[in-house]
Formats: C-alpha cells, structure tokens, sequence
C-alpha cells in the first residue's frame, strides 16, 4: 500500500488524512524528518502559510522538505499549500518563507476582502465533470514558468481567467479545498501521480 504523508504542523490535516484514507492510502502525519522518511508523497494542507512557515521552520522541516522535493517526491499543495510550495509570492509578509519547487507567483488572499470566502464550480484537466470548488481567503496565481501546467481557472465573476490549479511534474496545487466535501478527485488525480512515480 501507498503510503502519503500530511504535513500537520498546522491546517486541515485531518480532511486530508481522511480523503487520502477513502482512496485506499496509507495516510501518515508529518511532523519530523523521520516521518518524512516513509512517505512516497506529501499532501501540505490549507491553513495559514505565515504561521506554516514558521512552524516548518521550528520544527526543523525546512531543509528536508526542500531536499524530498527537489529529488521528485510528489507533492500537493492546497490553498496555503499552495503558497508553500509557490518559489514567489506576492502580498506575503515580509520574510515569508516557502519551501518552493513551483515556478509560479503566487498572490495571497487575492480575491480581496469582500469576497474572502466563496464557491464554485471550476473544470479541472483530467477531470470529465466540473469539481465544486471553495475558497476560503485563497491565493491565486499570478503567473507560471513555461513548464508549469495550468489545471482550473475561475470562470465566472470578477476573478474570471485567474488560474486555480497548477502541475509541474510531480507537482500540484489548487487555490481552493478539495479535502472539504465529499468530492475525492482530485486526490484521486494525485495519488495516480504518487503511483506512477
Ligand atoms: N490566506 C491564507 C494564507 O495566506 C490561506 C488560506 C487557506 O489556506 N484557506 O496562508
């Protein structure tokens, strides 16, 4: 069996754990590099990215997270995650710290205050049927490196066109949540990318 580890230093582990466990997964926290060790792939969760930071920081994490993703280990990042897995961000605080591997920008609580918190239904490549998608005081994507592929942009409102859901490689992450809900396919679409790996 697979086995896919949950970065928990902080966020919505546990919808992770139980996506991952639902698809047949051997699911795992991660909270030290020795834990790390046993994990074919990485889910980082939605959360808050500044506190994620640093607490990846405290816990020692930084380098061998880093070092797993730099030799290919697949990795899925959802809404903080994303912000953690991005090389650059914008309207990140000063100092802010990611672990990187995407070559992409990300803009933090992009879609501004009024509309911190909204759903969606956006089409996801690879997936024959619309995902219904929440955001909640997510980033989106402000651009990517010409071998990054975009998955998902919103398609209606005033965010209509910002890209959502990116893969590079072994790579992906998505602006919204797909752990909240019932709706298990797009970890499905990751954990086909950790078994093919
Ligand atoms: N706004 C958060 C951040 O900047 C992300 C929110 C989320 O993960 N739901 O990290």
């Amino acid at each position: 069996m697979v086995t896919i580890g949950v970065l928990a230093v902080q966020g919505d582990v546990r919808e992770h754990v139980r996506m991952l466990e639902r698809l047949g997964v051997e699911a795992r926290t991660v909270r030290r590099e020795s834990e790390l060790e046993a994990c074919a792939g990485l889910v980082v969760p939605g959360g808050e990215s500044t506190t994620m930071a640093k607490l990846v920081r405290t816990f020692d994490l930084f380098e061998p997270l880093r070092q797993r993703i730099k030799e290919g280990m697949p990795t899925f990042g959802t809404c903080a995650g994303m912000i953690m897995l991005a090389d650059r961000i914008e309207d990140g605080t000063r100092d802010q710290e990611t672990l990187g591997g995407l070559d992409i920008t990300v803009r933090r609580n992009a879609f501004g205050r009024q509309v911190d918190s909204f759903e969606g239904d956006v089409h996801v490549t690879g997936l024959d049927k619309p995902v219904h998608a929440i955001f909640i005081r997510a980033p989106w994507v402000e651009a990517v490196g010409s071998g990054v592929e975009v998955l998902a942009r919103v398609e209606h409102g005033a965010a209509a066109g910002r890209i959502v859901a990116v893969r590079q490689g072994p790579l992906m992450a998505t602006s919204f949540h797909p752990e909240v809900g019932g709706d298990t396919r797009i970890h499905q679409l990751f954990v086909d990318l950790v078994r093919e790996s």
